[in-house]
């Protein structure tokens, strides 16, 4: 028994960015955790207590529960299938060419697990799925298992936030049960016993339900953030100010300042690829009004990079052949180095088609974006980024570039002129020393 009393046996499929937080967390809530994922490299650094993503907060507590012995790492379906009581099924569910949810990682970790299950267990997805996943994969793993019907399957899926993982892993807003029987509750309630003895909701709900509340989730705070940037472009269409904007209509309660936040829009390894997959399923059973309205979110979200990247030109004279820009982040987000569908690397991209010789900082994610853009500049100091630059980008909202001394800054560069894609600068203070500044839907 573990410190909580409702110890389990646990195992966790996919130590990405999600499973490895969910395997560390599920040991330091007391459980027995093995962790298993087909990436041998992975494996091997997590076990030596080595996070191989930047996760504020996550190394100290893998390290605290390896030590403690509750949580070990497998490269072995068999030891997997022995060892659990309960599967966490938490492998990437990647876009696929025609934008619907590739599902082929799923499929595979269940073929290799099912011939394992030899005695009751509960097989629980987390990964992000087009509703009717579960089902089929239900389906799959009785018909493989040894088993057979004493398998069951649950559906829990998972809000975290890069950057915030291990807080919203530990207390998170809500816990989602999708389940078809009693018994798969009742173990969910076991697993998560801690947070919910701190008055946490759990929400018990049938799978179909539970599926489509995440990707219903992640299709609202997408057309947040494109309500507020089609805003940005009415402001900058009308001399106004979306950010002013922003905070008054923020402060009503029933719409709320959080996801409201003008600027590059949303990237990242889910938003993006959440709401084509949602499409795709929405198509599919000829939910035209949801295909629509997605259509559009996305549509506008991918404008914001073109409208960056048309006031990059436009602050050189028309031509970026040759031109130097200076990027400032390419992490979708500060606080990640998660540089999947990243705004930052898209405008890079867009620049470096036209000519321009484009050098990039960040503070984690040059060594991620390294190995997708080789061809990029790379530099270790903000300052080696702006040497010589026509325009500097600021495209990920590090505190790290708050911090930037504008006068120093303007010393270097071959013409102080800021884009500021993130909104997040004290424009006041980087026009005081000289600087020509661009803000999409600012004034
Ligand atoms: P990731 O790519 O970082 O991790 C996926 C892991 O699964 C990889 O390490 C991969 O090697 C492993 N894997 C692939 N096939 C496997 C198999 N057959 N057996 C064992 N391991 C296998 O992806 P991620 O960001 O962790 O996302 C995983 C899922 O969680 C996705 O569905 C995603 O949409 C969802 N999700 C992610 C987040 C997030 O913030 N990253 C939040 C909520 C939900």
């Amino acid at each position: 028994m573990g410190r909580n009393g409702h110890a389990l046996r646990i195992s966790v499929i996919g130590t990405g960015y999600l499973g490895l937080t969910h395997a560390v967390c599920m040991a330091d809530l007391g459980h027995q955790v093995l962790a298993i994922d087909v990436d041998a490299d992975k494996i091997a650094k997590a076990a030596r207590g080595e996070v191989p993503f930047f996760e504020p907060g996550l190394e100290p507590l893998l390290r605290k529960n390896l030590e403690s012995g509750r949580l070990r790492f497998t490269g072995s379906f068999a030891d997997v299938g022995e060892f659990g009581d309960v599967h966490f099924l938490c492998v990437g569910t990647p876009q696929a060419p025609g934008g619907d949810a590739d599902l082929s990682h799923l499929y595979a970790a269940v073929d290799a697990l099912a011939p394992h299950l030899t005695r009751e267990s509960l097989l629980v997805g987390k990964s992000t799925v087009p509703v009717g996943t579960a089902r089929l994969l239900l389906a799959k793993a009785r018909a493989a298992a040894q088993a057979g019907d004493l398998v069951d399957l649950a559906w829990n899926p998972e809000f975290l936030r890069e950057g915030y993982a291990v807080r919203d892993s530990l207390t998170p807003d809500r816990i989602v049960l999708g389940v078809t029987s009693g018994r798969a509750e009742r173990i969910l309630r076991q697993v998560y016993a801690t947070p919910l003895a701190t008055g946490i909701p759990a929400l018990t709900m049938d799978l179909e339900t539970a599926e489509l509340v995440k990707v219903a989730a992640n299709a609202f705070l997408a057309t947040k953030i494109s309500f507020i940037n089609v805003m940005a472009e009415m402001c900058e269409a009308a001399g106004a100010d979306v950010l002013q904007l922003a905070d008054a209509i923020g402060l009503d309660e029933r719409i709320g300042r959080k996801f409201l936040s003008p600027g590059l829009g949303f990237g990242g390894g889910c938003l993006p690829k959440d709401i084509r997959a949602f499409r795709a399923a929405a198509a599919e059973r000829g939910v035209n009004s949801l295909v629509g309205l997605l259509t559009t979110v996305d549509a506008i979200n991918l404008g914001r990079r073109a409208r960056v990247a048309e006031l990059t030109r436009s602050a050189v004279g028309g031509d970026l052949a040759g031109k130097r820009i200076a990027v400032l982040g390419v992490a979708f987000k500060p606080n990640s180095d998660d540089i999947r569908d990243s705004p930052g690397l898209d405008i890079c991209d867009r620049l470096s088609a036209e000519g321009a010789l484009v050098t990039v900082h960040d503070p984690v994610a040059m060594a991620n974006a390294a190995r997708v853009r080789p061809g990029l500049r790379y530099v270790d100091s903000v300052g080696e980024a702006a040497q010589d630059a026509e325009v500097v980008l600021h495209l990920t909202e590090w505190s790290d570039y708050r911090a930037i001394d504008p006068a120093a800054l303007a010393e270097i560069v071959a013409k102080p002129v800021l884009i500021d894609a993130r909104c997040t600068l004290d424009v006041g203070l980087w026009r005081e020393a000289g600087w020509t500044v661009h803000v999409p839907g600012r004034p």
